[in-house]
């Protein structure tokens, strides 16, 4: 449940740029070639077994399928689908759909691996999946979508099962897409199958409070973050780009326990207001899509927002935002990760010479998964928990990954990111060591 891909992509380079500096080149590094010089890094703080690094560089399966649908025009067109299973020595996969023009098979692959770390940061007992759809969703009907997502869990059932593989929503997919997912591989199950997939609405084993728990752990990591750097999250100002489901919760949770939210943006622009954005009046992606702008107060640019002298810049967009072209220029004195991906490399190394804070999206939008993790819990127990009950688990959850990542970065004196590595990488590498390689 990254928000919609509304905001615009990587910067590309210009064709008649300069010959690439090493950082420039950085830039144009995959998710797996970023997934996999983490690792790397993350394993050089810690004693790890070369072995197990070596392992946790593939991923364990990757499945290709054909997905074919007929179009409302009576055509048939074939699209591509992938799931990208990475490691499962913790649990079950774990991980998104996405639907996208730009999704490939390697990208699964890094996303996949993402997952791993991220369920393991929060020490969930899953482990990291991911997958999706060659496709641009907003060229499909609703009709289509679900024949799309109907197809493509049949395509996918073999491999994906309540204790196998539980997809969820990522990029392009959202509680109606799971609804579709799990009805089409209950269908062929002959039983209703609740946690094969989570993210569904409650009414069919959906956990209350899924839908905001990305924005809500960031909101809490944010305060946490706030707190951490001595400042008054009264006093606190805070910039989001992207008002989806991560960037409007957060926006307004921070908001409700009294920051002053100066800025939100959507694709077509950032709202600005040094006094402080009633967070609550401006229509989300879900409420209203692409109105952020349309209310009327001081409009600046998505470059613009990422600039602003506030206390937290959150990136709640989409990634590659954060590049090495404008890491000098944000003014921000924490950062925030609400995307999966929004700094660079390249940025990354600007931002720890600046020393700027970077809390990494494994850690600080884990709720999306967390909650994840208890709406299966609910569904392989039959249970219903209340919202407050998730709200407070989740809380907790959160709150422990946040000690534990913060315990190692004033041990180490190493950055938040790689501090949440080591964390992640210690209970993977552990429990390959506890299972051993077979045969
Ligand atoms: N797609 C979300 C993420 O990137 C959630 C995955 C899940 O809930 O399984 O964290």
């Amino acid at each position: 449940d990254d928000p919609i891909p509304t905001m615009s992509g990587t910067p590309t380079t210009e064709l008649d740029a300069e010959p690439e500096s090493a950082d420039a080149e950085a830039e144009h590094e995959s998710p797996l070639e970023t997934a996999r010089r983490q690792l790397e890094a993350a394993s050089e703080e810690i004693d790890i077994d070369p072995n197990v690094v070596e392992r946790l560089r593939h991923p364990e399966k990757v499945t290709q399928v054909t997905v074919p649908i007929e179009r409302d025009d009576g055509t048939v067109e074939v699209f591509t689908g992938y799931r990208a299973q990475h490691d499962s020595v913790r649990g079950p996969y774990k991980g998104g759909l996405r639907y996208h023009p730009d999704v490939s098979a390697e990208e699964c692959v890094g996303l996949a691996m993402w997952m791993t770390w991220k369920c393991a940061v929060v020490n969930l007992p899953f482990g990291g999946g991911k997958g999706g759809i060659v496709v641009n969703p907003k060229e499909l009907s609703a009709d289509e979508k679900e024949r799309l997502t109907r197809r493509f869990a049949q395509e996918l059932r073999d491999v994906v099962g309540e204790n196998k593989d539980i997809p969820a929503p990522d990029m392009g997919t959202d509680a109606q897409t799971m609804s579709w997912f799990m009805d089409a591989y209950s269908m062929q199950t002959g039983e209703t199958c609740p946690g094969v997939v989570t993210g569904k609405p409650p009414v069919i084993g959906g956990s209350y409070g899924r839908e905001e728990s990305p924005g809500r752990s960031v909101a809490i990591i944010a305060r946490e973050a706030i707190d951490y750097y001595g400042k008054d999250l009264e006093e606190a100002t805070i910039a989001v780009q992207g008002f989806g489901s991560v960037g409007a919760n957060a926006a307004r949770l921070l908001d409700e326990w009294g920051a002053r939210v100066v800025a939100v943006s959507d694709v077509n622009g950032a709202l600005y207001n040094p006094a402080g954005l009633v967070t609550h009046d401006i229509p989300s992606h879900l409420e209203q899509a692409e109105a952020v702008t349309s209310q009327g107060e001081d409009v600046i640019s998505n470059e613009e927002l990422l600039e602003l002298d506030v206390d937290v810049l959150i990136p709640a967009a989409i990634g590659n935002v954060l590049t090495a072209d404008n890491a000098h220029d944000v003014r921000a004195d924490i950062i925030v990760e609400g995307a999966n991906g929004p700094t660079t490399t390249a940025a990354d190394e600007i931002f720890a010479e600046r020393g700027i804070p970077v809390v990494p999206d494994i850690l600080a939008n884990a709720g999306g998964v967390t909650v994840s993790y208890f709406e299966w819990l609910q569904d392989i127990n039959r249970q219903e928990w209340t919202l407050e009950e998730v709200r407070e688990e989740l809380s907790e959850k959160m709150l422990t990954a946040w000690d534990e990542v913060r315990d190692v970065v004033e041990e180490k004196d190493i950055t938040w990111r790689r501090a949440a590595y080591v964390v992640a990488l210690t209970r993977i590498a552990d429990s390959h060591d506890a299972r051993g390689l077979w045969p």
